[in-house]
Parts: C-alpha cells; sequence; structure tokens
C-alpha cells in the first residue's frame, strides 16, 4: 500500500485521523516515523492557506502523499476571532488551560445567545509534484460559561454543543470523530483519497 504523510506533530491529532481515517487503502505514517523533523511554520493568514503550506512542504520533503490540516475557533462575538490564531491566542507559548482563561476573559459579560462560535477545519492533500486537494468541514457550538470535560485538546473544554447538551470534551472520542469540523472535513479527505489511489503505485 502507498504511505500517506500525517504531516502533524501534534500526537491528538494523529490519533484522531487514524480513526477518521482508518480503512482508507494507505499506510498511514507520522513524521517521527519518516524521520522527518518539524520544518513548516504557520506563516498564512488564513486556515487554508496554511493547510496547503504545511501539505506541499512536507511532500516535497518526505515525497510522499501528505495530509496536512488547519483549524481554529471562530467567535461571532469576537468578530471571527481567534480564527487562523487559535493556537497562538494568548501569546506564543500557552498552554490549553491559559487559552482558555483568556478566550473566557474576553467573553466575560457576553450573555449565552451572543456566546456563538464555530470550529473550522481545512485538510490539504497535497502530492510531492505540488498538485494540492482541500476539503473543509464545520462545526457550530456555543462558548460556555467554564470548562467541562477531559477529553479531547484545545478549546474543546469550553465547545458547548446544545444539541447534545455536552461540551467537546465531555464527548467519547467516537462521538467527536462523529460530529467535529475535523471529522467532517475528513469525510471529504476519505473520498479524496480513494480517488488518487487509482492514480498513486504502490
Ligand atoms: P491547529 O493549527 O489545527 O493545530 O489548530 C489551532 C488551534 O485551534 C489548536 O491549538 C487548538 O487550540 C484549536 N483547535 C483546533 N482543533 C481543535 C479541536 O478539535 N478542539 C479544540 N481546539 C481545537
Amino acid at each position: 500500500m502507498p504511505k500517506l504523510l500525517l504531516a502533524t506533530s501534534n500526537l491528538a491529532k494523529v490519533r484522531e485521523y487514524r480513526s477518521l481515517l482508518s480503512g482508507v487503502p494507505y499506510e498511514l505514517v507520522t513524521l517521527a516515523e519518516e524521520g522527518i523533523g518539524d520544518i513548516a511554520g504557520e506563516e498564512a493568514e488564513t486556515l487554508e492557506e496554511n493547510a496547503i503550506l504545511k501539505a506541499t512542504t512536507y511532500a516535497a520533503r518526505g515525497q510522499l502523499l501528505a495530509l496536512a490540516d488547519d483549524s481554529g475557533l471562530e467567535v461571532d462575538a469576537l468578530a471571527g476571532e481567534p480564527g487562523a490564531r487559535s493556537a497562538r491566542y494568548a501569546g506564543q507559548v500557552a498552554s490549553d488551560r491559559e487559552l482558555i482563561d483568556y478566550l473566557l476573559a474576553k467573553l466575560e459579560g457576553v450573555p449565552w445567545d451572543k456566546r456563538a462560535a464555530r470550529f473550522r477545519c481545512f485538510i490539504a492533500l497535497a502530492r510531492p509534484g505540488g498538485e494540492v486537494e482541500l476539503c473543509c468541514g464545520e462545526c457550530h457550538g456555543v462558548i460556555s460559561f467554564e470548562p467541562r470535560g477531559e477529553g479531547g485538546f484545545g478549546y474543546d473544554p469550553i465547545f458547548y454543543l446544545p444539541e447534545l447538551g455536552k461540551t467537546m470534551a465531555e464527548l467519547p472520542p467516537g462521538v467527536k470523530n462523529q460530529v467535529s469540523h475535523r471529522a467532517r472535513a475528513a469525510q471529504g479527505a476519505r473520498l479524496v483519497l480513494e480517488k488518487l489511489r487509482g492514480e498513486i503505485q504502490d
């Protein structure tokens, strides 16, 4: 089977993708397994540009089909912030807890009905020659007043899903992997991977 390089150093994402893409006709390999260091910084302004930049950089470096994503949280009351800056919103090196506290402080005094938000994810699939396909997924929710739950990562403990009555961090991984922005983008990626499989030699 041809290899698919999961071009992320975030181990939580590697775990999610192994589950989201289970059964695709590729051997999923990580940067560490291929001996590739972390080389692509996120320098672009938008999520889609970042995903494309990472996928094309790693595909060229590894000479493999590469999957990279970029995702972020967009809060209506903050005019779409933090968006592409989601990981760095509270400073260059901030823990998940610091990011959550920073966002909650920004939303201090904002009532429940004005706390709508969405996660968006772009997945780019790049071939070593530079050809890229892009898939997008969204998940809509509300920023809760305080964190709840231990699962997931990032802003999951304050991302409340009204239809499930839980935060993303309270969902079992199997449920997050059905409803998340990444899951929805991965459904598109699965179709692209199946189409490309016919064109790629083992
Ligand atoms: P990344 O660049 O795709 O890793 O995402 C940027 C930041 O968005 C992460 O560091 C998290 O803070 C946030 N984020 C992305 N996806 C998720 C998710 O599934 N749950 C919670 N936070 C997320």
